[in-house]
C-alpha cells in the first residue's frame, strides 16, 4: 500500500495564553512512500517523528494537509478503519494476559461479518507468532519474557490483522546492543516476507541506514532530505544532514573560497570550479583524507589508533569546529608518529561545502 502525505501539518495549540508557545511538530510534509518498502524516519529527539506516526495511524488529527493510503483519503478516518499496525516504543503489552491473548487482542474487536470465532483467532495468532518466531511461548506472560521476546510479541500483535501499513516507533531502543542488531535484521526479514509498507522510526542513523530502502531525515518538524541511504550519505543537501549521517561524523571546518580555490587557514586544499569567493563551512568525511608526505592540508598529529583493517588518525587544526579531526585511512598506509604534523590530500567527492548563512550545500565541479 502506497502512502502519500500532502502538506501534512500538526500544530499543538497554545497551552499558556500569555506566551506564544504554539508548537509546529510536523511542518508541511509532502512525500510519497512506495508500496512494499521499508522507510526509515530519522531525526533527533523531539523533531516530530512520533507525531508523524500518530497522524498516519489516526491517534492524532492533522491540523492541515492530507494522508492517502493508495487512492483512499484516510485523513479523517478513525484509527480502527485505517488498517494500520503500530508498535510503540515501550511495547505496551497487557501484563495479565498470555502471549497468545496479547497477540489475539486486536482480533477481539472485529465486528459484523469480520467477526472471528475463537478457533480462527487462535489460528491467526499462531500464524503471526510463527512469523516472529515466538510461537513456543504462547502460554507465557510478558514478565516471563526477555525484552527482545516482548518486542516480538508487540510486532506479532501489530501484524495479526494483516495491516496495510506497519508503523514502528523506535522499536529497538529498549534492547541491549546485541539484541538490537539481531532484532533489526529480524524486522527487515519480516518486512521482506510480508511486503507490508513499513515506517521505522529511529534517532539512530546507523540503524536507519542499515535496514531502510529509503530514509527521510527530519529536523524540528521539517523534512530535510529523502533518498536511498547511500545517496543521502554521499550527497547531503545541507550541513544538518551531512552531520547527522556517518560514524565517525563528518569533520567540519571554517573555510573560505578565494579564486576558485578552497582554503582552510593558509592551506589551499581543493579546486572548486564555479564557486564565487565567500566564507563557507567545509565538511570532510573521515574516509576523504589521503595520507601524503607532500599533502596540501597540514594538521597537528594527536594520535593514531589501529583498528585492524583501517587506521584512525586523530589530528587537530585551528579552523576545525569541534575538538579533533577523525580520519580513516587503510592500515597499510603508515603514519610517521615521530612527526608533530600529518599531511593529507583530499578526495573531492568526500568534501562538501556549505553556505555559511543558510548552511545549504554549494555544489562545485
Ligand atoms: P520525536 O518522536 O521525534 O522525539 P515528537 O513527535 O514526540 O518527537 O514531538 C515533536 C514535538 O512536539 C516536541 O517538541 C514535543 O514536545 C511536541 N509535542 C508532542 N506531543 C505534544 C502534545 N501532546 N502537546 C504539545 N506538544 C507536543
Ligand atoms: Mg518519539
Amino acid at each position: 500500500m502506497k502512502i502519500v502525505l500532502e502538506h501534512l501539518t500538526k500544530i499543538y495549540p497554545n497551552r499558556n495564553r500569555k506566551i506564544k508557545d504554539e508548537k509546529i511538530a510536523v511542518n508541511d510534509f509532502t512525500f510519497e512512500i512506495p508500496d512494499g518498502k521499508l522507510i526509515g524516519l530519522l531525526g533527533p529527539s523531539g523533531c516530530g517523528k512520533s507525531t508523524t506516526l500518530n497522524l498516519i495511524c489516526g491517534l492524532e488529527d492533522a491540523t492541515s494537509g492530507k494522508i492517502f493510503f493508495g487512492e483512499d483519503d484516510v485523513t479523517k478516518a478513525p484509527p480502527e478503519n485505517r488498517g494500520v499496525g503500530m508498535v510503540f516504543q515501550n511495547y505496551a503489552l497487557y501484563p495479565h494476559m498470555t502471549v497468545e491473548q496479547n497477540i489475539m487482542f486486536p482480533l477481539g474487536n472485529l465486528k459484523g461479518e469480520a467477526k472471528l470465532s475463537k478457533e480462527q483467532m487462535k489460528a491467526k495468532a499462531l500464524e503471526a507468532a510463527k512469523l516472529v518466531q515466538i510461537d513456543e511461548y504462547m502460554e507465557r506472560k510478558p514478565a516471563e519474557l526477555s525484552g527482545g521476546q516482548q518486542q516480538r510479541v508487540a510486532i506479532a500483535r501489530a501484524l495479526v490483522k494483516l495491516p496495510r501499513v506497519l508503523l514502528l516507533d523506535e522499536p529497538l531502543s529498549n534492547l541491549d546492543a546485541r539484541l538490537r542488531l539481531q532484532t533489526r535484521e529480524e524486522i527487515r526479514r519480516i518486512q521482506r516476507e510480508t511486503q507490508i509498507t513499513t515506517i521505522f522510526v529511529t534517532h539512530d542513523q546507523e540503524e536507519a541506514m542499515s535496514i531502510s530502502d529509503m530514509i527521510v531525515v527530519m529536523e524540528t518538524g521539517v523534512v530535510q532530505q529523502i533518498g536511498k541511504p547511500q545517496e543521502v550519505y554521499d550527497d547531503p543537501k545541507n550541513l544538518f544532514v551531512a552531520k547527522f549521517l556517518g560514524t565517525p561524523p563528518i569533520n567540519v571546518f571554517d573555510g573560505e573560497v578565494k579564486g576558485e580555490k578552497l582554503y582552510i587557514g593558509e592551506c589551499a586544499v581543493l579546486d572548486v570550479k564555479g564557486v564565487a569567493d565567500q566564507p563557507v563551512f567545509i565538511g570532510i568525511r573521515p574516509e576523504g583524507f589521503v595520507l601524503a608526505d607532500d599533502g596540501v592540508f597540514e594538521c597537528k598529529l594527536s594520535s593514531v589508533e589501529v583498528m585492524g583493517r583501517d587506521t584512525s588518525v586523530v589530528s587537530k587544526h585551528d579552523a576545525l569546529l569541534g575538538t579533533e579531526i577523525r580520519s580513516i585511512i587503510p592500515a597499510e598506509n603508515k603514519v610517521d608518529t615521530s612527526s608533530p604534523v600529518v599531511r593529507f590530500n583530499l578526495k573531492p567527492a568526500k568534501v562538501h561545502i556549505f553556505n555559511k548563512e543558510t548552511t545549504e550545500r554549494i555544489y562545485f565541479e
